[in-house]
């Protein structure tokens, strides 16, 4: 196990990371208050695969226990699921300040957080993400929120957890999709920040997709000291800090849309590809040397990501650029990567540059004559 102090004056918490992390829950809730009911929220999923290892922990603990079990997926992070779990708090924890626990992946860690936020004005929170883009992203740094129809994420606050415990004990119960959706943060991070563990990566891929249990121990206590270390410099996202973290999301969230959300694309494919696209226009405009692009691909491929946008056309990809009225203006930003473990934003990238790296990665509207290089 590894500790990973995020230094946040009042605010500042430890993140355990490593299998056995979960274990020290019922010690981490006899620190904040024995006697405060707390309610576990989770998904069933959750409960489908580690439900074991849950309820191990739970025994132990001596607090009052409340569990709400949500139904999995996004649909969950919303106002009606964040009323009806407050509701359900409100019944079970009568006038006592509850601790709540969240034990699931970003939805649920998101939503819970909120509620977390939000009860009373704010009761003691305690992250348990069980999937690696949770484990590696979204429990560390204090995002939390819910989804309108019209917009995610629209609606949130930051709000820094007590404790979080990244146990990689849950990730053997995940579908290998979900893992290779994680693993897209997780080269992220290693191209923004760290050429060493690019290379660990590429010697241990193989390892990683089969979530060999050392390996795992050693990529997301890496990955959560990296993200801490960005989220310290940058708490409320207005320095222009966490900016980096955005690398393959500009084109990633395109690609989403342009695939309408569909099953076609989940989050961590389309950044991969939206990765190479941003390194495309690095290589396009010089700051990137072609071969770190090639040794890029490779490792995604490696990891069972895809490299190649199928099905879509270039056309529809820029078309959910256009959406973006800074885009046309010529005012867009983009994190590129300037060598392995760097980046560097750059403005106002020429469309044509945008669209040739698109097409770069895009099997439709270009022949595929010529198109690697
Ligand atoms: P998710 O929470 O929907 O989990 C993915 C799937 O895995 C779900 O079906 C879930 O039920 C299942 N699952 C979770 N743990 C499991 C386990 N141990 N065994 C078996 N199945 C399990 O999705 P996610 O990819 O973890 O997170 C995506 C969400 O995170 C999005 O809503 C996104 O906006 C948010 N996010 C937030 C931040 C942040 O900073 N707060 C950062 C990145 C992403």
């Amino acid at each position: 196990m590894k500790r990973i102090k995020i230094r946040l004056k009042e605010r500042s918490y430890e993140i355990v990371t490593g299998r056995g992390a979960f274990s020290q829950l019922p010690k981490v809730l006899a620190g904040i208050s024995e006697s405060s009911p707390t309610v576990v929220i989770t998904d069933r999923n959750v409960m489908a695969g580690s439900g074991d290892l849950l309820s191990g922990v739970l025994k132990k603990v001596k607090n009052p226990l409340v569990k709400i079990v949500l139904a999995p997926g996004e649909r969950s992070k919303s106002l009606g699921v964040f009323e009806s779990t407050i509701k359900k708090m409100v019944t079970a924890t009568r006038s006592h300040r509850p601790i709540v626990v969240a034990v699931g992946g970003g939805v649920v860690g998101d939503l819970a957080g909120f509620v977390a936020s939000a009860y009373r004005r704010g009761v003691p929170f305690v992250q348990v993400p069980t999937t690696l883009l949770a484990q590696v992203d979204s429990s560390v740094g204090g995002k939390v929120g819910v989804d309108l129809p019209e917009a995610k994420n629209i609606i949130g606050s930051f709000y820094q957890p007590s404790v979080v415990l990244a146990d990689t004990r849950f990730l053997g119960s995940l579908a290998p999709r979900q893992v290779r959706n994680g693993l897209a943060e997780v080269i992220k991070y290693a191209v923004i920040k760290s050429s060493e563990m690019f290379g660990y990566l590429e010697k241990n891929i193989e390892k990683t997709v089969s979530l060999d249990k050392k390996v795992m121990d050693n990529i997301v206590g890496r990955c959560v000291s990296i993200k801490g270390e960005v989220v310290e410099k940058d708490e409320l996202d207005c320095k222009d800090v966490r900016i980096i973290l955005n690398f393959g999301h500009t084109l990633g969230h395109a690609v989403e849309t342009a695939s309408e959300y569909s099953d076609l694309y989940n989050h961590g494919e389309s950044i991969s590809l939206g990765m190479l696209m941003a390194g495309e226009i690095s290589a396009e405009l010089g700051l990137f040397d072609r071969r770190h692009l090639e040794r890029l691909e490779r490792l995604l491929s490696a990891a069972g990501l895809p490299v190649l946008l199928k099905k879509i056309p270039v056309k529809k990809v820029m078309d959910a650029c256009r959406y973006d009225k800074k885009f046309i203006s010529g005012v867009n930003r983009f994190v590129v990567p300037v060598s392995i473990g760097r980046v560097r934003v750059i403005e106002s990238v020429p469309l044509g540059i945008i669209q040739k790296a698109v097409k770069r990665f895009t099997a439709m509207g270009t022949s595929r004559k010529g198109k690697r290089r």
